[in-house]
């Protein structure tokens, strides 16, 4: 039976995984009238707190249970965007075996079909662009709402969303494996760099999964590339829909869009176009990448450029990216926490103008620290903590990198090293899993660390 065919009525499914997205598809399939089993190899806090949820919709659960009986009598397996066939043989078996497997944004959208879907993906900058692509359109009068990696399942949002509404969903490589149908109506691709290598078998099956829902799109859809990433740029022919580019250079050949931080200009549909941005708060290259991706996506979703322009100038960056935390003793401190790979530091650097102490380390996963350490290479410090502090220390080209043996020890150390208008960025490109709860745990840590040398006596000589 093809997987649009499928009808859930009496049909066995499998969700693999109880965090938000499994325990969002297990209730939906059982509401339709599957008979539903839930696995988790642990204990997921998730599944505990929504038992009766589960329980009231017919969710059979297992815990710490990693397979199942008769595998071959599934007609379906929905894994978790934290499942794979690397970590999760029972997945491994029914894809080799060629039972049907959806992601849970293909699930959503199988049974919730949704016109208006705007779909955002890319190495970094995901986040910023979904929230960003919200509050233009929000902003310009033409409904929106967010939805997937962002925070809430896009099963959960679409339930219950207008067909006028615009349903923003980013889209983390691992949500966009094992989909097939899903297909926004624009799609935005803003980089590629290495990221997930302990998840992914390679790089190229990376940005595979992240190419599945461009080439779902058709003729009628937009897709917004960055011309200057060249994996990127380069995809533009595999892709059956409109492509508009986005830029750092103002490019007179292309469709595209490009921002300065006072303008959005370019060519859209052949023509010239010229909008200026008046106080724009996002800073940094990458901001200004971010911001004519969201532009661009915006305007093809219908929204006036007079409308976009305004609403541009009144949006704040998110917490944890490249947020500025304080200055203490005039040194600036950078709280980057959510750079969880050595892309995102390496944007994070490209930013700022001045001498840098840079704050490194966490969980590496499966990450090549070369490029970054050129990047690195006229920092004033580099400073490794975490559990890859020593390793990470190693692949430094600089001598004054030192492995610490915390954040704290970190952030007390950048504090003797800077000097008068240095920056302290921590911008750690590794995941935090190491020593903190998530990015946004290891952020508040290293702002309630700088707020103790905010107390601190001022040093000698300052
Ligand atoms: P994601 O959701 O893809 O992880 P975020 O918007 O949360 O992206 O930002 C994650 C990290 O990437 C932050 O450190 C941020 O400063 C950095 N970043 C944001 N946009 C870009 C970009 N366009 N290119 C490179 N790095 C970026």
């Amino acid at each position: 039976m093809s997987l649009v065919e499928l009808s859930l009525q009496d049909a066995k499914v499998l969700v693999v995984g109880g965090g938000m997205s499994g325990v969002a598809s297990a209730v939906l399939a059982a509401s339709n009238g599957a008979d539903v089993l839930l696995i988790d190899s642990g204990e997921p806090e998730y599944v505990n707190k929504n038992s009766d949820l589960l329980s009231e919709s017919g969710v059979q659960v297992s815990l710490g249970c990693d397979s199942v009986d008769s595998l071959d009598d599934y007609d379906l397996v929905l894994p978790s965007p934290g499942v794979s066939v690397h970590n999760s043989p029972v997945l491994g078996e029914a894809i080799a075996r060629g039972l049907e497997c959806q992601s849970e944004v293909e699930f959503a959208i199988r049974m919730f079909p949704h016109e208006r879907l705007i779909g955002v993906t890319g190495t970094n900058g995901k986040t910023t662009v979904t929230e960003l692509i919200v509050h233009l359109l929000s902003h310009s009068g033409v409904p929106a709402v967010k939805a997937g990696n962002i925070g809430t399942p896009l099963s959960d949002v679409l339930a219950g969303v207008d067909p006028d509404t615009w349903v923003v969903c980013e889209l983390s490589s691992f949500q966009l494996a094992l989909t097939e149908v899903f297909a926004p109506k624009i799609g935005v691709f803003l980089n590629f760099g290495e990221d997930h290598m302990d998840w992914h078998s390679d790089m190229t099956d990376y940005f595979e999964s992240k190419m599945t829902m461009f080439q779902a799109m058709n003729a009628d859809s937009h897709a917004i590339l960055s011309f200057d990433d060249p994996a990127v740029r380069g995809v533009a022919e595999r892709i059956p829909a409109r492509i508009t580019y986005f830029s750092a250079s103002n490019s007179k050949t292309v469709d595209g869009l490009s921002c300065d931080g006072n303008r959005m200009s370019g060519r859209i549909d052949g023509a010239p176009v010229n909008w200026e941005v008046d106080g724009m708060s996002l800073t940094g290259h990458h901001n200004m990448l971010n911001a004519a991706a969201a532009f661009a996506a915006a305007l093809r979703a219908g929204a006036a450029p007079k409308d976009l322009a305004s609403a541009l100038s009144r949006f704040n960056g998110l917490p944890h990216r490249v947020e500025t935390v304080s200055s203490v003793n005039n040194v600036t401190y950078i709280n980057d926490s959510k750079a969880t790979n050595p892309h995102a530091t390496a944007a994070a650097l490209a930013g700022l103008d001045r001498p840098v102490v840079l704050l490194l380390g966490g969980r590496n996963k499966g990450m090549d620290f070369s490029d970054l350490a050129s990047i690195a290479a006229d920092c004033r410090a580099i400073l490794c903590f975490g559990e890859s502090g020593e390793e990470i220390c190693s692949s430094m080209n600089l001598e004054r990198s030192e492995v610490l043996s915390g954040m704290r020890e970190a952030v007390y150390r950048a504090a003797e090293l800077a000097e008068e208008g240095d920056i302290v960025l921590m911008s750690p490109a590794c995941a935090s899993f190491d020593q903190f709860s998530g990015y946004a745990e290891r952020g508040e840590v290293f702002k309630n660390i700088v707020a103790e040398l905010e107390g601190a006596p001022a040093r000698s000589g300052s």
